[in-house]
């Protein structure tokens, strides 16, 4: 695992992914650490506001998160 970066981000839910996302777009290195191994299996989340949308499909994420 690599321990040099710019920004260490603690936690990959929305928010930890989005930044990752969005420092790199600004062209600055971030490392995400996760403690789960995978995805949760209870369900955090029922439906996304039209706001939230638009900015995944800036991000160009529109597809799979319908799918
Ligand atoms: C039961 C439930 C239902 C919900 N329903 C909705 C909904 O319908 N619509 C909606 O918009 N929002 C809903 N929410 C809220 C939504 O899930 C949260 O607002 C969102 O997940 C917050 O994102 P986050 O990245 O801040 O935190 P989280 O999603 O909690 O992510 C934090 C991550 O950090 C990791 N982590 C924590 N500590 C460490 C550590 N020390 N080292 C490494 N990793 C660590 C955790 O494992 C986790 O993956 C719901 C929440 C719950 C609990």
């Amino acid at each position: 695992m690599r321990t040099d970066s710019t920004v260490f981000i603690v936690g990959a839910g929305p928010i930890g992914m989005s930044l990752a996302l969005l420092l790199d777009r600004l062209g600055i290195d971030s490392i995400v650490v996760e403690r789960s191994p995978g995805i949760t299996t209870h369900p955090k989340a029922r439906d996304l506001n039209a706001r939230t949308m638009e900015l995944f499909r800036m991000w160009g994420l529109e597809e799979p998160i319908r799918a």
